[in-house]
Protein backbone atom coordinates (compact mmCIF):
# COMPACT_ATOMS: atom_id res chain seq x y z
CA UNK A 1 0.00 0.00 0.00
CA UNK A 2 0.56 3.14 -0.89
CA UNK A 3 1.80 5.73 2.35
CA UNK A 4 2.27 9.47 1.80
CA UNK A 5 0.07 11.74 -0.74
CA UNK A 6 2.67 11.91 -3.07
CA UNK A 7 2.28 8.14 -3.65
CA UNK A 8 -1.70 7.73 -3.71
CA UNK A 9 -1.69 10.88 -6.34
CA UNK A 10 1.51 8.21 -8.52
CA UNK A 11 -1.12 5.40 -8.29
CA UNK A 12 -4.10 7.60 -9.01
CA UNK A 13 -2.13 9.05 -12.28
CA UNK A 14 -1.27 4.93 -13.23
CA UNK A 15 -5.35 4.09 -13.25
CA UNK A 16 -5.97 7.18 -14.99
CA UNK A 17 -3.50 6.68 -17.86
CA UNK A 18 -4.78 2.47 -18.41
CA UNK A 19 -8.07 4.34 -18.63
CA UNK A 20 -7.34 6.93 -21.40
CA UNK A 21 -4.86 3.69 -22.93
CA UNK A 22 -8.14 1.27 -22.94
CA UNK A 23 -10.49 4.13 -24.15
CA UNK A 24 -8.21 4.89 -27.27
CA UNK A 25 -7.81 1.49 -27.59
CA UNK A 26 -11.13 0.97 -28.34
CA UNK A 27 -11.71 4.12 -30.32
CA UNK A 28 -9.37 2.64 -32.77
CA UNK A 29 -11.46 -0.70 -32.80
CA UNK A 30 -14.74 1.06 -33.15
CA UNK A 31 -12.88 2.91 -36.56
CA UNK A 32 -12.21 -0.45 -37.65
CA UNK A 33 -16.00 -1.84 -37.04
CA UNK A 34 -17.66 1.53 -38.56
CA UNK A 35 -15.35 0.80 -41.42
CA UNK A 36 -15.83 -2.56 -41.63
CA UNK A 37 -19.85 -2.34 -41.40
CA UNK A 38 -19.45 -4.35 -38.01
CA UNK A 39 -22.02 -2.16 -35.98
CA UNK A 40 -24.79 -4.21 -36.76
CA UNK A 41 -28.47 -3.34 -36.81
CA UNK A 42 -31.55 -4.73 -34.01
CA UNK A 43 -34.63 -4.25 -34.01
CA UNK A 44 -37.00 -3.67 -31.15
CA UNK A 45 -41.04 -4.01 -32.02
CA UNK A 46 -43.01 -1.06 -31.60
CA UNK A 47 -46.75 -1.64 -31.62
CA UNK A 48 -49.95 -0.34 -31.68
CA UNK A 49 -51.44 0.12 -28.23
CA UNK A 50 -55.36 -0.50 -28.91
CA UNK A 51 -55.03 -2.75 -31.33
CA UNK A 52 -52.02 -5.13 -30.59
CA UNK A 53 -50.77 -4.77 -34.21
CA UNK A 54 -47.25 -4.56 -35.34
CA UNK A 55 -46.32 -1.03 -36.48
CA UNK A 56 -42.67 -1.35 -37.05
CA UNK A 57 -39.29 -1.79 -35.60
CA UNK A 58 -37.03 0.80 -33.91
CA UNK A 59 -33.50 0.14 -35.62
CA UNK A 60 -30.69 0.38 -32.80
CA UNK A 61 -26.96 -0.43 -33.39
CA UNK A 62 -25.08 -3.59 -31.69
CA UNK A 63 -21.18 -4.09 -31.67
CA UNK A 64 -20.33 -7.33 -30.55
CA UNK A 65 -16.02 -6.70 -29.83
CA UNK A 66 -14.16 -9.58 -30.91
CA UNK A 67 -12.69 -9.54 -26.97
CA UNK A 68 -14.56 -7.63 -25.54
CA UNK A 69 -18.20 -9.27 -25.91
CA UNK A 70 -21.10 -6.89 -26.34
CA UNK A 71 -20.28 -3.46 -26.14
CA UNK A 72 -23.07 -1.11 -24.61
CA UNK A 73 -24.02 1.18 -26.85
CA UNK A 74 -24.63 4.24 -24.81
CA UNK A 75 -20.61 3.79 -24.11
CA UNK A 76 -19.59 3.18 -28.20
CA UNK A 77 -22.16 6.05 -29.20
CA UNK A 78 -20.86 8.56 -26.66
CA UNK A 79 -17.37 7.64 -28.21
CA UNK A 80 -18.45 8.02 -31.76
CA UNK A 81 -19.80 10.95 -30.86
CA UNK A 82 -16.32 12.26 -28.98
CA UNK A 83 -14.08 11.10 -31.85
CA UNK A 84 -16.17 12.26 -34.61
CA UNK A 85 -17.48 8.47 -36.03
CA UNK A 86 -21.48 8.93 -35.36
CA UNK A 87 -22.19 10.20 -39.04
CA UNK A 88 -20.45 7.29 -40.98
CA UNK A 89 -22.07 5.11 -37.89
CA UNK A 90 -25.03 6.18 -38.33
CA UNK A 91 -25.12 5.35 -42.34
CA UNK A 92 -23.69 2.42 -42.21
CA UNK A 93 -26.18 0.83 -39.90
CA UNK A 94 -29.23 2.39 -41.89
CA UNK A 95 -28.52 1.30 -44.95
CA UNK A 96 -27.65 -2.11 -43.49
CA UNK A 97 -30.88 -1.98 -42.07
CA UNK A 98 -32.76 -1.11 -45.01
CA UNK A 99 -30.74 -3.88 -47.16
CA UNK A 100 -32.34 -6.21 -44.19
CA UNK A 101 -35.89 -5.02 -43.87
CA UNK A 102 -36.45 -4.60 -47.80
CA UNK A 103 -37.74 -7.89 -48.08
CA UNK A 104 -40.09 -7.74 -45.33
CA UNK A 105 -44.05 -7.44 -45.59
CA UNK A 106 -43.97 -3.55 -46.74
CA UNK A 107 -46.49 -2.47 -43.82
CA UNK A 108 -43.17 -2.69 -41.44
CA UNK A 109 -41.98 0.66 -40.88
CA UNK A 110 -38.37 1.22 -39.46
CA UNK A 111 -37.40 4.04 -36.94
CA UNK A 112 -33.58 5.28 -37.13
CA UNK A 113 -31.99 7.47 -34.83
CA UNK A 114 -30.35 10.11 -36.45
CA UNK A 115 -27.67 12.06 -34.31
CA UNK A 116 -27.26 15.74 -33.84
CA UNK A 117 -23.78 16.12 -35.89
CA UNK A 118 -25.67 13.65 -38.96
CA UNK A 119 -28.71 15.47 -39.11
CA UNK A 120 -26.39 19.04 -39.22
CA UNK A 121 -23.72 17.62 -41.80
CA UNK A 122 -25.44 19.32 -44.73
CA UNK A 123 -26.24 16.92 -47.51
CA UNK A 124 -28.81 14.82 -45.03
CA UNK A 125 -31.19 14.80 -48.10
CA UNK A 126 -28.91 14.09 -50.71
CA UNK A 127 -27.23 10.78 -48.79
CA UNK A 128 -30.71 9.62 -47.75
CA UNK A 129 -31.74 9.50 -51.30
CA UNK A 130 -28.39 7.83 -52.18
CA UNK A 131 -29.64 5.00 -49.59
CA UNK A 132 -33.01 4.34 -51.10
CA UNK A 133 -31.27 4.19 -54.39
CA UNK A 134 -28.84 1.42 -53.33
CA UNK A 135 -30.68 -0.54 -51.54
CA UNK A 136 -34.72 0.12 -52.80
CA UNK A 137 -36.25 0.63 -49.66
CA UNK A 138 -39.13 2.67 -49.94
CA UNK A 139 -38.77 5.82 -48.12
CA UNK A 140 -42.10 6.04 -46.73
CA UNK A 141 -41.47 3.28 -44.53
CA UNK A 142 -39.16 5.08 -42.61
CA UNK A 143 -38.97 7.04 -40.04
CA UNK A 144 -35.76 9.02 -38.34
CA UNK A 145 -35.85 9.81 -35.00
CA UNK A 146 -34.30 13.43 -33.67
CA UNK A 147 -33.51 14.81 -30.24
CA UNK A 148 -34.13 18.18 -29.36
CA UNK A 149 -30.73 18.99 -29.46
CA UNK A 150 -30.29 18.70 -33.36
CA UNK A 151 -32.81 21.14 -34.16
CA UNK A 152 -31.92 23.68 -30.92
CA UNK A 153 -28.72 25.44 -33.12
CA UNK A 154 -30.54 25.83 -36.22
CA UNK A 155 -33.47 25.93 -36.90
CA UNK A 156 -34.31 27.14 -39.94
CA UNK A 157 -31.73 24.76 -41.44
CA UNK A 158 -34.04 22.25 -39.05
CA UNK A 159 -36.98 23.26 -40.77
CA UNK A 160 -36.12 23.11 -44.30
CA UNK A 161 -34.90 19.65 -44.05
CA UNK A 162 -37.76 18.09 -42.43
CA UNK A 163 -39.93 19.76 -45.26
CA UNK A 164 -37.50 17.91 -47.64
CA UNK A 165 -37.38 14.60 -45.70
CA UNK A 166 -41.18 14.60 -46.09
CA UNK A 167 -41.43 15.32 -49.50
CA UNK A 168 -39.58 11.88 -49.82
CA UNK A 169 -42.08 10.04 -47.72
CA UNK A 170 -40.01 10.45 -44.57
CA UNK A 171 -41.64 10.83 -41.33
CA UNK A 172 -40.16 12.56 -38.53
CA UNK A 173 -40.45 11.55 -35.20
CA UNK A 174 -39.02 14.07 -32.03
CA UNK A 175 -37.11 11.70 -29.48
CA UNK A 176 -36.49 11.49 -25.71
CA UNK A 177 -39.10 13.92 -25.03
CA UNK A 178 -39.64 15.47 -21.68
CA UNK A 179 -35.94 14.08 -20.61
CA UNK A 180 -33.97 17.21 -22.21
CA UNK A 181 -34.58 20.54 -23.01
CA UNK A 182 -38.28 20.04 -24.15
CA UNK A 183 -39.80 23.27 -25.65
CA UNK A 184 -42.95 23.73 -26.86
CA UNK A 185 -42.42 25.81 -29.86
CA UNK A 186 -40.19 23.45 -31.63
CA UNK A 187 -43.25 21.27 -31.08
CA UNK A 188 -45.27 23.86 -32.34
CA UNK A 189 -43.34 25.07 -35.70
CA UNK A 190 -41.92 22.19 -36.97
CA UNK A 191 -43.18 19.66 -38.68
CA UNK A 192 -42.84 16.62 -36.72
CA UNK A 193 -45.33 14.00 -37.31
CA UNK A 194 -44.91 11.71 -33.84
CA UNK A 195 -42.77 11.98 -30.56
CA UNK A 196 -41.45 9.64 -28.44
CA UNK A 197 -41.90 9.82 -24.38
CA UNK A 198 -38.65 9.04 -23.07
CA UNK A 199 -38.44 5.65 -21.25
CA UNK A 200 -37.55 7.21 -17.60
CA UNK A 201 -41.51 8.44 -17.51
CA UNK A 202 -42.77 5.28 -18.22
CA UNK A 203 -41.13 2.67 -16.02
CA UNK A 204 -43.20 1.99 -12.88
CA UNK A 205 -45.61 4.23 -14.12
CA UNK A 206 -48.50 3.32 -12.23
CA UNK A 207 -46.61 3.91 -8.58
CA UNK A 208 -45.67 7.29 -10.05
CA UNK A 209 -48.30 10.31 -9.78
CA UNK A 210 -46.51 12.43 -11.04
CA UNK A 211 -45.47 10.36 -14.24
CA UNK A 212 -48.90 9.92 -14.78
CA UNK A 213 -49.77 13.49 -14.40
CA UNK A 214 -46.65 14.41 -17.17
CA UNK A 215 -47.40 11.53 -19.34
CA UNK A 216 -51.01 12.34 -19.62
CA UNK A 217 -50.57 16.08 -19.82
CA UNK A 218 -47.75 15.71 -23.37
CA UNK A 219 -50.81 13.28 -24.61
CA UNK A 220 -53.22 15.85 -24.53
CA UNK A 221 -50.60 18.41 -25.76
CA UNK A 222 -49.23 16.25 -28.82
CA UNK A 223 -53.46 15.06 -29.48
CA UNK A 224 -54.21 18.57 -29.77
CA UNK A 225 -50.98 19.45 -32.38
CA UNK A 226 -52.14 15.85 -34.25
CA UNK A 227 -49.01 14.15 -33.32
CA UNK A 228 -48.91 10.49 -32.67
CA UNK A 229 -47.54 9.46 -29.39
CA UNK A 230 -44.90 6.41 -28.74
CA UNK A 231 -44.14 5.49 -25.15
CA UNK A 232 -40.80 4.08 -25.08
CA UNK A 233 -39.69 1.57 -21.69
CA UNK A 234 -43.42 -0.29 -21.46
CA UNK A 235 -42.15 -2.80 -19.49
CA UNK A 236 -44.50 -4.15 -17.43
CA UNK A 237 -48.29 -5.14 -18.02
CA UNK A 238 -49.18 -1.88 -15.51
CA UNK A 239 -47.43 0.07 -17.68
CA UNK A 240 -49.32 -0.93 -20.40
CA UNK A 241 -52.83 -0.67 -18.82
CA UNK A 242 -51.57 2.55 -17.79
CA UNK A 243 -50.82 3.66 -21.32
CA UNK A 244 -53.67 2.11 -22.83
CA UNK A 245 -55.96 4.03 -20.32
CA UNK A 246 -54.61 7.39 -21.36
CA UNK A 247 -54.65 6.57 -25.47
CA UNK A 248 -51.12 6.45 -26.21
CA UNK A 249 -51.02 5.26 -29.91
CA UNK A 250 -48.22 3.29 -29.55
CA UNK A 251 -46.14 1.23 -27.37
CA UNK A 252 -41.88 0.12 -27.44
CA UNK A 253 -40.37 -1.82 -24.42
CA UNK A 254 -39.18 -5.31 -22.71
CA UNK A 255 -43.08 -5.84 -22.39
CA UNK A 256 -43.52 -6.46 -25.97
CA UNK A 257 -40.18 -7.76 -26.70
CA UNK A 258 -36.64 -7.00 -26.63
CA UNK A 259 -34.31 -5.86 -29.40
CA UNK A 260 -33.90 -8.51 -32.00
CA UNK A 261 -31.32 -9.42 -34.66
CA UNK A 262 -32.69 -9.48 -38.32
CA UNK A 263 -33.15 -13.10 -38.70
CA UNK A 264 -35.30 -13.17 -35.73
CA UNK A 265 -37.44 -10.84 -36.89
CA UNK A 266 -37.50 -12.55 -40.39
CA UNK A 267 -38.46 -14.91 -37.97
CA UNK A 268 -41.35 -13.36 -36.26
CA UNK A 269 -42.96 -11.91 -39.41
CA UNK A 270 -43.59 -15.02 -40.91
CA UNK A 271 -44.69 -16.90 -38.02
CA UNK A 272 -46.75 -13.76 -35.77
CA UNK A 273 -47.71 -11.59 -38.59
P1 LIG B 1 -33.05 5.56 -27.41
O1 LIG B 1 -33.16 6.17 -28.76
O2 LIG B 1 -33.80 6.21 -26.30
O3 LIG B 1 -33.47 4.02 -27.57
C1 LIG B 1 -34.23 3.30 -26.63
C2 LIG B 1 -33.36 2.53 -25.68
O4 LIG B 1 -34.17 1.88 -24.70
C3 LIG B 1 -32.57 1.40 -26.36
O5 LIG B 1 -31.33 1.33 -25.69
C4 LIG B 1 -33.42 0.17 -26.04
O6 LIG B 1 -32.68 -1.05 -26.11
C5 LIG B 1 -33.84 0.50 -24.64
N1 LIG B 1 -35.06 -0.20 -24.23
C6 LIG B 1 -36.04 -0.70 -25.01
N2 LIG B 1 -37.05 -1.22 -24.28
C7 LIG B 1 -36.70 -1.04 -23.00
C8 LIG B 1 -37.36 -1.35 -21.76
O7 LIG B 1 -38.46 -1.90 -21.69
N3 LIG B 1 -36.69 -1.02 -20.62
C9 LIG B 1 -35.47 -0.41 -20.64
N4 LIG B 1 -34.89 -0.12 -19.49
N5 LIG B 1 -34.84 -0.07 -21.78
C10 LIG B 1 -35.45 -0.38 -22.96
P2 LIG B 1 -29.97 1.00 -26.42
O8 LIG B 1 -30.21 0.03 -27.51
O9 LIG B 1 -29.00 0.66 -25.34
O10 LIG B 1 -29.55 2.39 -27.07
C11 LIG B 1 -29.21 3.48 -26.25
C12 LIG B 1 -29.22 4.77 -27.01
O11 LIG B 1 -28.17 4.79 -27.98
C13 LIG B 1 -30.51 4.99 -27.81
O12 LIG B 1 -31.49 5.50 -26.94
C14 LIG B 1 -30.04 5.99 -28.85
O13 LIG B 1 -30.05 7.29 -28.33
C15 LIG B 1 -28.60 5.56 -29.08
N6 LIG B 1 -28.52 4.78 -30.32
C16 LIG B 1 -28.72 3.45 -30.51
N7 LIG B 1 -28.53 3.11 -31.81
C17 LIG B 1 -28.20 4.27 -32.46
C18 LIG B 1 -27.87 4.59 -33.83
O14 LIG B 1 -27.87 3.74 -34.75
N8 LIG B 1 -27.57 5.90 -34.10
C19 LIG B 1 -27.58 6.86 -33.12
N9 LIG B 1 -27.29 8.12 -33.47
N10 LIG B 1 -27.90 6.59 -31.84
C20 LIG B 1 -28.20 5.31 -31.52
CA1 LIG C 1 -34.74 6.46 -30.30
CA1 LIG D 1 -31.80 8.61 -26.55
CA1 LIG E 1 -34.97 7.33 -24.71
Amino acid sequence: AKKGGRGQFAWFDAELEQEARERRALELDLKEAVANDEIAPFFQPVFDIATDRLRGFEVLARWTHATRGVVPPDLFIEIAEDVGLIAPLGWSVLRQACLVARSWDPRVRLAVNVSPTQFRDGHLVERMKEVFEETGFDPRRLEIELTETAIMSDFAMAQSTLRQLHALGVTVALDDFGAGFSSLSNLRQLPFDSIKIDGSFISDIKDRPENQRIVSGILALAHGLDLEVTAEGVETDADFDFLQSVKCEMGQGYHFARPMSGEDVAWMLETKW
